[in-house]
């Protein structure tokens, strides 16, 4: 290669880029002095060495790139879109996976205190996050299920889901759309009177789960999670309560066990832990209900029952509530 008209030599330059060019082409012969040409109907694959790929002698020794993607145009009338979109990449996620959305509240450490959240839960703040779900799940039907837990929420898609065509950055960005501006909607509702200071966002990603199993066992990792933290903030937010500082109460609690935390508890604060509210040690599901044939309403299709979109706390890493709720992950719903 060195020496090679046209190319930087190896041993002298910095950067080398290694490219390799599926291109279409009228003339395959021309080629022929390439590095490799791999002959193919109608396309050519070249391996192209080059020393500096951001210079203009390389672009125009390569007309060809130009041809495919478009040429530098001066004028922007003319640009081509085929050209400006080859720029965007999709995403598209794992076909037969349960996609899961997990959206979190952006910087709700502060918010929490700039709205004077109770600590270390507040009752009414965990609502209007139910509610928001609720509203998400009515919106996008393809939800099956999710499961929230202080500023944060899990959407479960159904596992054949074509919503936005499996592109996650389309299904993130409408449901943490949809939700945070939910929440602002629904603020006063909750909070009639406290005032919306600042707006709420929320970061989301989307994550494929091969099978119910393993979708399962995420959603356990975020209930014990839930579980975790909220016996730690109970007995932090205590201690606080209780005149410590803190970094006292960080201290105090430093490498302790859930045994001890639970005992802590009880003997210093009269409290039993398990007669904590269900959604503050369980976090909420939210999920379509099973059809209600007592319940009709005069504007469901042909006066036939309605689902609807409920909201418990209830322990979702036990087999019996997805026995109680086969229709929940029924692929055929
Ligand atoms: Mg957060």
């Amino acid at each position: 290669m060195d020496g090679r008209k046209g190319y930087g030599r190896l041993g002298s330059v910095t950067g080398i880029a290694l490219l390799k060019i599926d291109i279409q082409v009228e003339d395959s012969d021309k080629y022929k002095d390439g590095e490799t040409l791999v002959k193919s109907p109608g396309r050519n694959v070249i391996l192209v060495y080059s020393g500096n790929i951001a210079s203009r002698s390389f672009w125009s020794e390569h007309s060809c790139l130009l041809k495919e993607l478009g040429s530098f145009e001066e004028d922007i009338n003319k640009v081509k879109p085929e050209y400006v979109k080859s720029f965007e990449f999709v995403r598209k996620l794992l076909p037969s996976t349960w996609i899961v959305v997990r959206i979190d509240g952006r910087h709700f450490h502060g918010f929490s205190e700039e709205h004077e959240f109770e600590k270390p839960n507040d009752g009414q703040a965990l609502n209007l996050m139910n509610s928001c779900a609720v509203a998400v799940m009515e919106e996008f039907k393809d939800i099956v299920f999710s499961y929230g837990v202080s500023d944060e929420f899990s959407f479960v898609l159904k596992r054949d889901s074509q919503f936005h065509d499996r592109h996650a950055s389309g299904i993130v960005s409408v449901i943490v759309s949809f939700f945070s501006s939910m929440y602002v909607m629904k603020w006063k509702g909750f909070f009639p009177e406290k005032e919306l200071k600042n707006p709420p966002s929320f970061d989301g990603r989307a994550v494929c789960y091969p099978t119910k199993e393993i979708l399962r066992d995420y959603l356990a990792w975020r209930q014990v999670d839930c579980h975790i933290n909220n016996q730690y903030n109970t007995c932090f937010w205590m201690l606080i309560k209780s005149g410590k500082s803190k970094s006292e109460a960080q201290d105090y609690l430093k490498g302790t066990r859930a045994q001890e935390k639970s005992e802590l508890l009880v003997q210093q604060f009269g409290i039993d832990y398990q007669t904590l509210p269900d959604m503050f040690r369980q976090g909420s599901s939210v999920f379509w209900d099973k059809e209600d044939p007592t319940e009709r309403y005069s504007d469901g299709p042909d006066g036939k029952s309605r689902k609807k979109v409920v909201v418990e706390h209830c322990n979702i890493i036990e087999q019996s509530f997805w026995e109680a709720h086969p229709n929940i992950l029924d692929e055929e719903r």
